[in-house]
């Protein structure tokens, strides 16, 4: 599909993650010539080692929520092109907090309703009726919020898949380049030079280089608050589990895989790693053995789960934990992407950020995310 709107004919993408993919692809598809530079492998990044779960749980301000569910709304379209696909589910997901005074269930639940998101409020009695492979007796009073609608996505294989897709459509994709910057050239961002001294024009450039956004939009002028933590992902061996839905509870997530094992992630292993002399991350043995007991304690029957993988890397959070994207208007051709949550909103994000590019359009829903706003 081309767009005779088009205002531009070439885009250079920095960034081989989720967002830098997505959004090539779509320019691709609307007719534009798309290079896109990764610094080492596709997925090498926070897309490579993400919980990926989809959905738009709990309180956000309402803007945010509306940008989530089109974005699980456009995985849904997805997973009717893919009917079979094991990397794609939608088996819901059960949150429930801590028995303390700061358990927010009854509100998030009362809030999710207000809002029409699909919300069940389940006591632990009841939940295996509703849920298989949860331990009822971990969920606290006054029980956890079900949300049918929600899922997960693997991201590397939904990567793998948009590239596919970029080359067929006569997209560029440049992998183990090295730290890219953006070229500009006359006050205006016109595409991407490698470390090895190569230059790719273009007349716009996404820079989707997940937690290295910051600091090169700071090179461009541009204070983008920056909330990156360094998080730990823990990818079990394959186990026998009727586990099917995405478990979000006090001490440990825990979402199941195509293959049968179980990633597992949670907030408080992040305040525990530490960087080693040659940068690389390293937890203590007993917060890897901590989150495997926590998994242990909310799944039934508890299964044997030995750790497969632990994935270090930071996980991007831009400062006031909303997403950050559009243009920089200090530096015209110059886009940014920058999000947590960017498997929710990888496919939404890419579609309204390549009409942006490629159109001159300025979406409405993403007006409350440009990158100026911390400028003020
Ligand atoms: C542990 C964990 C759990 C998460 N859980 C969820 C969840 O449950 N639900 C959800 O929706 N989201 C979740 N997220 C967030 C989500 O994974 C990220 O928001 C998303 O993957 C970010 O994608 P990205 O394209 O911005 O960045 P990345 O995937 O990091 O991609 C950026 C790419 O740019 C490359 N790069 C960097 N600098 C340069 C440069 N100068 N030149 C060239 N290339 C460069 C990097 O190597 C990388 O490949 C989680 C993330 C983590 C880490």
């Amino acid at each position: 599909m081309s767009s005779s709107n088009l205002q531009i004919e070439s885009a250079v993408i920095i960034g081989g993650g989720i967002f830098g993919v997505s959004t090539a692809v779509q320019l691709a598809r609307m007719g534009v010539a798309v290079t896109l530079i990764n610094d080492g492998p596709l997925a090498n990044g926070a897309s490579g080692r993400s919980l990926a779960w989809l959905n738009s749980s709990r309180r956000r301000s309402i803007p945010y929520h509306r940008l989530r569910q089109a974005g699980m709304e456009r995985y849904r379209s997805l997973s009717d092109r893919h009917r079979d696909a094991d990397w794609l589910r939608f088996d819901g997901g059960l949150t429930w907090d801590a028995a303390d005074a700061e358990n927010e269930i009854a509100e998030i639940y009362r809030y999710e309703r207000n809002l029409g998101y699909e919300a069940l409020l389940i006591g632990g009695a009841d939940v295996a009726t509703w849920v298989p492979g949860v331990n009822g007796t971990a969920i606290t009073e006054p029980g956890a919020i079900l949300n049918p609608n929600e899922g997960w996505v693997e991201l590397p294989v939904l990567i793998a898949l948009l590239a596919e897709e970029l080359r067929a459509k006569g997209g560029e994709i440049v992998t183990d380049a090295g730290p890219a910057e953006v070229h500009v050239h006359d006050g205006r961002a016109r595409g991407a030079k490698t470390s090895d001294g190569r230059c790719f024009e273009a007349d716009v450039t996404l820079v989707a280089t997940g937690p290295a956004v910051p600091a090169m939009a700071a090179e461009m002028g541009v204070r983008v608050d920056d909330a990156t933590p360094v998080a730990v992902l823990v990818e079990t061996h394959p186990v026998d589990h009727p586990l099917r839905a995405v478990l979000n509870t006090p001490r440990v997530a825990v979402r199941p895989t195509a293959t049968g094992a179980f990633f597992l992630d949670s907030g408080w292993p992040e305040d525990e790693v530490r960087q080693q002399p040659d940068g690389s991350y390293h937890v203590e043995q007993w917060v890897i053995d901590g989150l495997i007991e926590e998994a242990k304690k909310v799944m039934d029957p508890a299964p044997a789960l030995d750790v497969a993988t632990v994935h270090y890397g930071p996980k991007p959070i831009p400062g006031d934990g909303e997403p950050v994207f559009g243009e920089v208007t200090a530096l015209p051709g110059c886009y940014l992407a920058f999000s947590h949550s960017g498997a929710t909103l990888g496919l939404i994000a890419g579609e309204l950020l390549a009409e942006e590019m490629a159109l001159g359009l300025r979406h409405e829903l993403l007006d409350p995310f440009r990158p100026e706003r911390f400028m003020h």
